[in-house]
């Protein structure tokens, strides 16, 4: 038996004041893949992913987590019952909670395994010293990356990322990417990632989709679209990896 996607889109489309800015988007990621979505701003990238996560709704398609319809016109599953994971790069904390509680905030189950659970993805994040820390005492960037343990923590089936990473600075920003998507990759989570960094997409995606006006345009593993872009613009976004 061919195993499920855990995440399926089907022609979704989703129009501001007329205008199409998501047309006829369709897309699947299986367990513990991880499929990049690169295209320029304003081409409909974040507008997916929200539809996905349910903070927005389709016009028209239907989504599909592991095989459950979770919207299709009919159907409406909220966001909170979806399994599915939106992580941005401003995505705030909870203030009148500490670091251990905002990690844990999703979690059910035993203190101690909650407790466990926080301790483990803390460490993932590099901010075990911060467990009792408050978000105010914390820099920007450390309050993204509990940001981050928290949207892991309760283990989504699927994960959706904006740009989660654009606003560390390099080190911290390329640790924390890997050790997020290994996390990601043992858990079996589907993940979708939207980057604009050519050198992030080739390493990190098992296939890559180049959005444009809308719409997917091409689509494949990364070496690929590489070496086979459909036209120069495509072209142009990898000319600078080296
Ligand atoms: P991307 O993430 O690829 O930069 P977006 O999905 O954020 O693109 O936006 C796609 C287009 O839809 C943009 O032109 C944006 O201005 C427009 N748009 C997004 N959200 C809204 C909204 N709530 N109302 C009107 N226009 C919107
Ligand atoms: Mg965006």
């Amino acid at each position: 038996m061919v195993e499920r996607p855990r995440l399926e889109a089907d022609g979704l489309v989703r129009a501001f004041d007329g205008r199409r800015v998501v047309d006829d988007v369709s897309l699947s990621v299986g367990a513990g893949q991880i499929l990049c979505l690169l295209g320029p701003s304003g081409c409909g990238k974040s507008t997916t992913l929200r539809m996905i996560a349910g903070v927005e709704h389709p016009d028209a398609g239907a989504i599909r987590v592991d095989g459950r319809t979770v919207c299709n016109g009919i159907d409406w599953v909220p966001p909170e019952a979806r399994s599915v994971g939106l992580m941005f790069q401003d995505f705030a904390l909870f203030p009148h909670l500490d670091v251990a509680g905002n990690v844990a905030f999703g979690l059910s189950g035993t203190k101690a395994d909650k407790r466990a659970r926080v301790e483990e993805l803390l460490e993932r994040v590099e901010m075990s010293d911060h467990i009792a820390s408050w978000p105010h005492e914390l820099s920007g960037g450390e309050q993204q990356r509990v940001a981050l343990a928290r949207a892991l923590a309760p283990r989504p089936h699927v994960m959706l990322m904006d740009e989660p990473f654009s606003g560390l600075d390099n080190r911290l920003r390329d640790e924390i990417r890997d050790h997020t998507l290994d996390l990601l990759k043992e858990e079996g989570t589907a993940v979708v990632l939207v980057t604009h960094e050519p050198d992030e997409a080739m390493r990190m995606a098992d296939e890559i989709a180049l959005m444009r006006e809308g719409r997917i345009v091409q689509r494949g593993a990364p070496y690929n679209i590489y070496n086979a872009p459909m036209d120069r613009a495509a072209a142009a976004f990898f000319s600078d990896i080296n």
